[in-house]
């Protein structure tokens, strides 16, 4: 941990007038079976208490000179955690702190992450009142069976509140998707996916392959868990990528899909290397060049910022290697590709210097990666091993 006062702090960001600005909200009703995210259990008292320290995060903020009055916001987005879980005073209170700190960019987009359990009507007419635009709804399954195994609190029945029209009035409705559950087959996935496609206000879909990580109740009992086999695997990824292709959605990086013009800004600004803040416990910033993290412990975090300390576990320089192999794993996985003319002006390297270009060539000749123009793009096999080919890559 980090105690940090005037010296070693990243520049003013005056020079950057639009930045992304994330927001934690660590509160959690109960912890998900396969869940490595810093959470803890919601309590109003808590709440408040966080509340206040963000505000006070964010004055800190402004008196070291990380942001300044001339910072615009391009997009924001309260994760966590479980943002819908605060009441609608507390979650008033935090687009309040928001939109009395900060210019929201015109055409700006807010993202606030939903839990079904957690979401209301009354919750959602506040924040489009307040002006937040997007919301994501962390659905994982519409198998009672799968969510009840996952630790999920939600029902598949209590999703029913996505077909509501309400919802039209945001711009952009996204869901999060879990697959490669234990016990679940190619059919079970294509029963949730063809219920979520049926929900009429859908512009975005997140499908995450389930990843058991050490520490968690998964972890720990890894070897009884029924995974699906490699084959089904492979089935269900490159069957979902086939029927959201099909079902009009741009497949716009690994694990993202979106309808014409509902790509989550917010995610394209971190995958740019573009800056953004982060505001609240266990929270990650990038600003002139160097990526700072706030302490991934609540109590820690309240105890730094009572007593006037920006809460840093960590603070890096991202230099040229470091950014450029950055630039190859992100473009790689991204429908978009490497723009590798403009390569050289972020990190400083040119791009036929930094990568092998031999398994460039035999990369193409597999039909794994094309070039159009200036751009390196993966086709869509090459997506299915994007981590691998950038390995070789670099
Ligand atoms: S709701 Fe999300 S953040 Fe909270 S425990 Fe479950 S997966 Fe983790």
């Amino acid at each position: 941990m980090t105690m940090q006062r005037n010296a070693d702090v990243p520049h003013c960001l005056k020079a950057q007038s639009s930045i992304g600005l994330y927001l934690h909200v660590p509160f959690c009703a109960a912890k998900c079976r396969y869940c490595d995210f810093y959470s803890v259990r919601y309590d109003s008292g808590a709440a408040a208490t966080y509340l206040d320290a963000i505000k006070r995060e964010f004055d800190l903020s402004r008196n070291e000179r990380i942001i300044d009055d001339c910072v615009e916001l391009e997009t924001v987005f309260f994760g966590g955690g479980t943002p819908s879980l605060l009441s609608v005073a507390e979650l008033s209170a935090l687009c309040r702190i928001i939109r009395n700190s900060f210019t929201l960019a015109a055409g700006y987009e807010w993202t606030v992450e939903c839990n079904p359990e957690s979401f209301t009507e009354e919750k959602s007419a506040m924040l489009l009142e307040e002006g937040v635009t997007r919301l994501s709804f962390g659905v994982q399954s519409l198998s009672n069976r799968e969510l009840r195994l996952l630790g999920r609190i939600h029902t598949a029945e209590r999703c029913g509140f996505l077909r509501e029209n309400s919802l039209s009035a945001y711009s952009s409705i996204g869901v999060d998707l879990m697959y490669g559950l234990p016990g679940q087959t190619f059919d079970d996935l294509r029963n949730t996916l063809g219920e979520i496609l049926t929900f009429p206000h859908l512009h975005h879909l997140s499908a995450y392959e389930l990843t058991v990580a050490e520490g968690t109740p998964f972890g720990r009992h890894r070897r009884l868990l029924p995974l699906p086999e490699d084959e089904e695997m492979s089935r269900m990824t490159e069957g979902l990528w086939h029927l959201l292709r099909n079902t009009g959605f741009e497949h716009y990086e690994v694990s993202n899909f979106a309808q014409p013009g509902h790509r989550c800004r917010h995610n394209e600004a971190y995958w740019d290397h573009r800056p953004y803040l982060g505001l609240g416990c266990a929270s990650h910033s990038y600003l002139h060049g160097r990526r700072f993290a706030n302490v991934p412990d609540l109590q820690s975090y309240l105890d730094l910022v009572e007593n006037g300390y920006l809460p840093r576990a960590f603070i890096e320089e991202i230099d040229p290697i470091r950014m450029a192999s950055e630039m190859v794993l992100l473009g790689l996985r991204r429908s978009s590709g490497i723009d590798t003319l403009s390569f050289i002006d972020k990190c400083g390297i040119p791009f036929d210097e930094f990568v092998n270009r031999e398994k460039i060539v035999e990369f193409v000749d597999r039909g794994l990666l094309s070039v159009s123009g200036p751009f390196l793009l993966p086709t869509e096999r090459g997506l299915l091993v994007a981590d691998a080919l950038a390995a070789a890559l670099i």
